[in-house]
């Protein structure tokens, strides 16, 4: 119903896969699968690939995103990339507190949210992800957990710059498992997220955040996942890395 009202983004998390000639040729696969103007299509590449992608999607309307970036803007943090680094390559977009992350990486909702800041001001679009533990799940406290993410992942942040980060909801248990959340679960928890939103920064700009779902979303299932009424996109891995079946993705979100 207020579908109307938000961009629909499907987003390709390429995590740690291609090198700089293998992105070049998957995005040139990519290219002839884009419908016009009906959804935005980006590709998260590897920092290695960074500028390659950006070459190669110049003209074609696809966007380039990171997979992390650092909270502070400059300094002794060894490894680590800045929002100005990644702005100054081409990148508009960066993916923040994936949930590989978490797991490996020790991401918090506390460095999820100051990496969201230095995102937002250095002129990124955050996709920030959440998404219960399949333990959660079977607990029943997805609510409680995703509630806290949320609230977490945008403490400090104005109504102004909350207008601007896309929210994926991907349930840890379906994240390159194969198994996706059903229609209805993705549904739910969307519109949880919406309504945290709502809560915190008015319903205007709840229903203007794009919040996408991800977790084993392919070919065959995106159609009706998409459908959902507050379901405005994907975030998908496996899938993102195939371009017909990444072409199919987009065309589903598009219609
Ligand atoms: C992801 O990595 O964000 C993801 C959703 O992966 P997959 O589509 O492979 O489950």
């Amino acid at each position: 119903m207020r579908k109307e009202l938000r961009k629909a983004i499907i987003a390709g998390n390429w995590k740690m896969n291609k090198t700089r000639p293998e992105a070049a040729t998957l995005i040139n696969e990519i290219k002839p699968l884009m419908q016009n103007n009906g959804c935005e299509v980006v590709v998260c590449v590897p920092f290695t690939a960074l500028v390659a992608a950006v070459e190669a999607v110049k003209d074609t309307g696809i966007r380039v995103g990171a997979q992390n970036v650092h909270f502070e803007a400059s300094g002794a943090f060894t490894g680590e990339i800045s929002a100005a680094m990644l702005k100054e390559i081409g990148a508009e977009y960066v993916i923040i507190g994936h949930s590989e992350r978490r797991q490996y990486f020790g991401e918090t909702d506390e460095t999820v949210n100051k990496r969201t800041k230095s995102a937002l001001s250095g002129g990124l679009i955050p996709i920030v992800c959440v998404g219960e533990l399949l333990w959660e799940r079977e607990a029943n406290i997805t609510e409680e957990v995703v509630s806290r993410q949320i609230k977490l992942a945008f403490a400090g942040i104005d109504a102004a710059d909350a207008a601007k980060i896309v929210i994926a909801y991907e349930p840890v248990w379906a994240i390159g498992t194969g198994v996706t959340a059903t229609n209805e679960q993705a549904q739910e928890a969307c519109k949880l997220i919406r309504d945290r939103l709502a809560a915190l920064y008015g319903k205007p700009v709840a229903d203007s955040v794009t919040i996408q779902y991800g977790g084993s979303m392919n070919a065959a299932n995106a159609a009706e996942l998409l459908a959902k009424e507050d379901v405005d996109g994907g975030l998908i891995g496996g899938a993102s890395l195939k371009a017909a079946d990444f072409g199919v993705i987009i065309k589903a979100a598009a219609s």
